[in-house]
């Protein structure tokens, strides 16, 4: 079924635990991402359910799997934890898709590994679903991330807060190297491995590096020019990651983890879901400084590669980071300026966008849609983008500066209009939305969780078949928080 060629396996044993799926009572397919597989070159034979399902819940080791846990260690809110590692998520191996790039196939809760700690290994129907759900609509919106191949009910209990059923979520990745893989050698002082890891992303992910003068500092350099586009664009569709924790952070690039995320409704920029994250820590305006936080994190696990001498490699890892804010800013002014149809740059312009979601916020106006109206304001309705605010008076004053700013471009009204639709989706995963599909799911119907899938596969379109997706909740439709339920 796959092509395995399993690269990281071949590294040295430290790098990770060899260990075998533990198989599952009844494992049954609840969805498969033909698609993706296709991308993948994955053959899937559908003419035998109950093998392909026994396969994707890890019953069946296919042929060329290499089956192994990965080390590493991590920042949780701050706080040093020196061992994770996978503690419920198996890497089967790697295949090369069809465009020659080296992906990452791991059973996400197929059993427990040498780092489970006091875990059992497993995961929740909810959270898997929850992740499929996220990750491609993620990756419709455009957006690096993983992706989902599979969902396998496993037929069997996980006790969790409460009795939920267990499943097992097939994810795929560029790879899952972290920043807290490269924390796991350091914190060792084993100088080796941070090297070897290093050579190991450079040649995977950043081959281009290979030829440079100091390689190491052109990784650091990379991801960190990698992850503040990433967090920008994660701004742009309204999106909090949750638990930024250095672990769950990608040295690809890709989004990951997506347990206790959520999209904003109403814009606030102090936003927060997830139950276990009290202090705020990770709200959505602060993303960006956590996202820098977690690139000085990688930084001092680079040291020792950055120069012999201590304090050249400090100043070098610090010139770095402080090029961080600046390509954040970048980024995140390149976001919104589409985000409002503008093409070229004008000072004014930051100055714009903060007013509008001053008044987004002032007028607790939902996130998507304001957005997505403003395409009608560029056909010359304004009611609908007036309408998304309690005080529709400042947001028409707005949309008159805003259009003075626009005199000064040359596009069309109709390429206006095109080109903010283009850029402001229609469709989100909204919470309610999300919830709705899970709970539904949790007795057994995967109708909600189907529909949602669809109505986010073309998130920039608006089909009137999935009118209901494109709405905010309702208040008793308002979901506030969001559980980690791993
Ligand atoms: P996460 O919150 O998913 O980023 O996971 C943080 C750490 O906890 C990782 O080392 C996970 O492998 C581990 N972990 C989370 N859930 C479980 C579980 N059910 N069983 C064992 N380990 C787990
Ligand atoms: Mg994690």
């Amino acid at each position: 079924m796959f092509q395995f060629d399993n690269s990281y396996a071949r590294l040295p044993d430290r790098f990770f635990a060899s260990v075998y799926p533990e198989p599952v009572e009844g494992p049954k397919l609840l969805k498969f991402n033909e698609a993706l597989a296709d991308e993948l070159g994955v053959e899937a034979d559908f003419s035998d359910p109950a093998r392909l399902a026994a396969i994707l819940a890890g019953n069946v080791v296919p042929p060329g799997a290499m089956p192994i846990a990965m080390a590493y260690a991590g920042h949780q809110f701050g706080n040093f934890v020196p061992q994770l590692g996978d503690g419920r998520a198996i890497l089967l191996g790697e295949v090369v898709d069809r465009n020659g790039i080296r992906r990452d196939i791991q059973l996400k809760g197929a059993g427990p590994t040498p780092f489970s700690r006091r875990g059992d290994g497993r995961a929740a129907l909810g959270p898997v679903l929850r992740e499929y759900i996220v990750s491609e609509a993620m990756n419709a919106l455009g957006l690096p991330a993983t992706r989902a191949l599979a969902a396998v009910a496993t037929g069997e209990r996980v006790f969790r807060e409460r009795i939920e059923q267990g499943a097992v979520f097939v994810r795929v990745a560029a790879s899952h190297v972290r920043i807290g893989t490269f924390q796991f050698f350091a914190a060792r002082g084993d100088n080796d491995g941070v090297k070897l890891l290093a050579d190991y992303v450079i040649e995977r992910h950043y081959p281009e590096l290979k030829a440079a003068e100091n390689p190491y500092i052109e990784l650091l350099q990379a991801v960190a020019g990698r992850q503040a586009d990433l967090i920008a664009r994660w701004l742009g569709v309204g999106f909090i990651h949750g638990v930024m924790n250095t672990d769950n952070m990608t040295i690809s690039g890709e989004t990951i983890d997506f347990g206790p995320c959520a999209f904003l409704d109403e814009y606030d920029p102090m936003k927060v879901f997830s139950s276990i994250d009290q202090m705020g820590r990770y709200a959505y305006r602060n993303q960006p400084g956590i996202g820098q936080w977690n690139i000085a994190r990688l930084a001092e696990c680079l040291l020792p590669l950055l120069d012999e001498n201590e304090d050249k490699a400090v100043d070098a890892a610090n010139a770095v980071l402080k090029t961080f804010g600046e390509r954040f800013q970048m980024a995140w002014i390149g976001v919104f300026r589409a985000k409002i149809g503008l093409e070229t740059e004008a000072d004014g312009d930051g100055d714009l966008i903060q007013a509008l979601l001053g008044l987004m916020h002032e007028g607790q106006a939902d996130f998507t849609l304001t957005f997505r109206r403003l395409s009608d304001a560029a056909d010359g309705r304004d009611e609908a983008f007036l309408g998304c605010f309690t005080d529709p008076g400042k947001a028409a004053e707005w949309l008159s500066a805003w259009r003075q700013r626009l005199a000064g471009e040359t596009r069309s009204q109709e390429d206006l209009a095109a080109g903010l639709r283009a850029v402001n989706p229609a469709v989100i995963p909204r919470n309610h939305k999300v919830e709705e599909a899970l709970a539904a799911a949790n007795y057994g119907d995967l109708g909600f969780f189907e529909k949602l899938l669809e109505a986010l596969e073309s998130p920039f379109e608006e089909r009137p078949e999935f009118a209901a997706y494109m709405q905010p909740p309702k208040p008793e439709e308002r979901v506030t928080q969001t559980f980690c339920g791993t």
